[in-house]
């Protein structure tokens, strides 16, 4: 089965500065480093990592090339992605001493997803695969309606958590992938049997899978509950710890693996990914589980 993540893509640009920077002020940075971010391509390149069969669509600016290598070297297939005059979308992020940031997100009004676009990319697309999608591109609820009405399997991280979310087409969803703050989002419940409960009484015909942290996750998947502990490491940095859980979900899903062992593995990895620093980079490959 074929997965394609219509998602984003973001050049982060991350500057070290004694303190974030106030009304009127100028300040020095202490150095720059430029990093692959955007929910969409972790998740694209934790599925490529998982073994999955992964397509990324979406929209870069002439400044992407860095993006492209980052999808290109971790196997995530980039022939869906448009390529326009301009800017990608970016992110300028201070970091201070104490490590607390501020972040400005520059999505960028030349690399948005028109409907043309959408209809050129899931025309490659079929009944039975897969797509993934996030809350971070700007008519996800259209993508989302046109995936289902091709017979695409739906799998949704509504993240981050926005007004948005509240126009998207629920219903064609398979796969809700959240953690708790998603879930009380979108069901106003805050405890996880209610969360899960909501969620079943709505959309019955979905599968949940709601992560917990250092918990771990339930999923509700044809009827059963089943309960998947974290495994016990020492946390580092919990970066992409949600997006290596939805790649291996994602991944084994794809081939077909019974639920149970796929989330194992889900957890096992997204634990060591929290276990070392980074994000796309600290996603372990199968041969590291
Ligand atoms: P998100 O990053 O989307 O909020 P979570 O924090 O719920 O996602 O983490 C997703 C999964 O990653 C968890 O279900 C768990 O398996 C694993 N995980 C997260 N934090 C830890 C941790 N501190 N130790 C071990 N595993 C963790």
């Amino acid at each position: 089965m074929k997965i394609l993540n219509y998602g984003s893509m973001n050049i982060d640009r991350v500057y070290a500065v004694q303190h974030t920077v106030r009304p009127g002020e100028t300040i020095l940075s202490r150095g720059m480093n430029i990093y692959c971010g955007g929910k969409g391509l972790n998740q694209s390149i934790a599925i490529a990592k998982a073994g999955g069969e992964v397509y990324h669509a979406g929209v870069l600016g002439e400044d992407g090339g860095i993006l492209m290598d980052a999808l290109t070297r971790y196997g995530v297939d980039s022939r869906h992605i448009k390529h326009v005059p301009g800017a990608s979308s970016h992110t300028v992020i201070q970091v201070d001493e104490e490590g607390q940031n501020c972040i400005i997100v520059c999505a960028g009004e030349n690399v948005r997803v028109t409907d043309q676009d959408i209809d050129h990319v899931l025309a490659h697309f079929s009944a039975g695969d897969m797509i993934v999608m996030q809350n971070e591109l700007d008519n996800g609820p259209t993508i989302m309606r046109k995936a289902a009405q091709r017979g695409m399997v739906v799998a949704f991280n509504p993240s981050p958590i926005n007004e948005a979310l509240a126009t998207y087409p629920l219903a064609c969803v398979s796969w809700f992938i959240l953690n708790e703050l998603e879930g009380e989002a979108i069901t106003g419940e805050s405890e996880p049997p209610a969360i899960l409960a909501a969620l079943a009484e709505e959309y019955p015909a979905a599968s949940v899978v709601l992560t917990l942290g250092a918990e771990g996750a339930y999923c509700s998947h044809q009827g059963q509950t089943l309960f998947q502990p974290a495994f016990k490491v020492k946390a580092v940095d919990t970066t992409a710890a949600g997006d290596t859980f939805t790649g291996y979900l994602l991944s084994g899903l794809s081939r077909g693996e019974p639920i149970q062992a796929v989330l194992e593995r889900a957890a096992k990895a997204s634990s060591i990914t929290v276990s070392r620093k980074g994000a796309a980079d600290s996603i372990p490959t199968p041969d590291e589980l």
